[in-house]
């Protein structure tokens, strides 16, 4: 069974297709600038030279008839007909409380998605214009919506909950979501499979820190909670967003600045993380260069990152009342070595102790903590299209 597997963005779309039988990736591409000046799709079957496909890719339905013209291409595709193609997996990022799990795209659970939009207004639309496409343009292959929040829809109240007006949970859905989740729950799996133990015997804390920085407690397999909250705004430091913060910031500096919601909303998620204390990048390279460097700014942007992870790694030790590993995965978890070092020292007394020499990886499925420490600490790189790829041929052949 081949999937294809499909991550819209406002201006993207990036597909895989993945050869379920033996799990092979057999192609990848990304089409950029989707609507804009200069778009071009980049296409590569593996084995084969990536080609540059440049055209004017005005939508997604007429990128996703230029990315099915690439895999069928006689020269550089990977399959004869669409036809070979048994089912399509859409990332969705915001499932609200509908979806506590992957689901067959019915008309029905696109009208939910199309509802769910209002919680996830720069996320949602674009996820939607792929489904819309893939069921114009493949009418009979069956289509999986796989989300981002579904796998923390486990979490208890108490975790989902804020301590505000209970009727702006009831009237607007105001309430703790989380993102990432199909990364989490891949990790934490992996995790436990690398490790040859029943996942539901394992207390496990699942890092994301990739350009979006999330960080999740999973408890014999369940997430029962995660940084992210009602947007991808709280929690951790990211690349431009700034985590947590103390609330009232908005209106102190809103006042003071002169600057409405929608300015303020877009220094929070813009202007800010590791590009608004270093003024310098949003890319953590950057970052480190100049700390070496020795700037000041590059330095403190740092140090408040790391010691925000740690401090979510404590948080989710005490209340799950435990643990034993803790996984690093995205762009950051699996190659920053300083970045997972400095994240766990001073974490000794909870039994996280870090190699350096086993630290001293990238990229790569590797233990990462000395042999006698307690919690064992890990590097797992994410596949969040594998898993996608998973859920939909389940799904399908259900
Ligand atoms: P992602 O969102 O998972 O693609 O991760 C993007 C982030 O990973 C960026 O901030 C990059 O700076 C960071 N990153 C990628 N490679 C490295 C590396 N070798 N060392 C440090 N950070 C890296």
């Amino acid at each position: 069974m081949k999937v294809l597997v499909i991550n819209c963005g406002s201006s993207s779309l990036k597909y895989q297709l993945i050869d379920m039988q033996n799990e092979e990736l057999l192609a990848i591409g990304l089409a950029e600038r989707i609507g804009i000046d200069d778009s071009f799709l980049t296409h590569e079957t593996i084995g084969k030279e990536k080609v540059v496909i440049r055209e004017d890719l005005k939508d997604h339905k007429i990128t996703l008839g230029i990315v099915m013209n690439a895999l069928t291409n006689p020269e550089y595709g990977v399959i004869k007909s669409m036809d070979e193609i048994s089912a399509t997996g859409h990332r969705v990022v915001h499932g609200g409380e509908e979806f506590t799990s992957s689901v067959l795209i019915t008309d029905k659970v696109i009208s939910e998605v199309e509802r769910c939009a209002n919680l996830a207004p720069l996320h949602n639309p674009p996820n939607l214009m792929g489904i819309y496409a893939a069921k114009e343009l493949l009418p009979d292959v069956p289509m999986v919506a796989v989300f981002d929040t579904a796998f923390h829809q486990t979490m208890p109240p108490e975790a989902y909950i804020y301590a505000l007006p209970y009727e702006w949970y009831e009237k607007h859905g105001v309430r703790r979501y989380g993102f990432h989740g199909t990364s989490h729950m891949y990790v934490a799996y992996r995790a436990a499979e690398i490790l040859e133990k029943p996942i539901e015997d394992l207390k496990i804390i699942t890092c994301h820190i990739g350009n979006g920085v999330s960080i999740t407690a999973v408890d014999g397999g369940k997430s029962v909670d995660t940084s992210m909250g009602l947007t991808p705004l709280e929690g951790l430091v990211m690349g431009t967003r700034c985590g947590d913060i103390d609330p009232a910031i908005v209106p102190f500096v809103g006042q003071r600045e002169d600057l409405s919601h929608q300015e303020l909303d877009n220094f929070m998620n813009k202007k800010s993380g590791l590009l608004g204390v270093s003024g310098i990048s949003n890319d953590l390279r950057d970052i480190m260069e100049a700390a070496e460097g020795n700037n000041y700014r590059a330095k403190l942007a740092l140090d408040i990152y790391s010691r925000r992870i740690k401090r979510y790694i404590a948080v989710y030790a005490a209340m799950m009342g435990g643990l034993d590993v803790i996984v690093f995965t995205a762009g950051v978890g699996e190659n920053a070595i300083d970045v997972r070092k400095d994240s766990c020292s001073g974490l000794e007394f909870l039994g996280i102790k870090i190699d350096d020499e086993k630290n001293n990886t990238r990229g790569k499925e590797t233990i990462i903590s000395s042999d006698d420490s307690k919690v064992t600490v890990m590097v797992v790189p994410t596949n969040e299209e594998l898993a996608i790829a998973r859920d939909t041929k389940n799904i399908v052949e259900k």
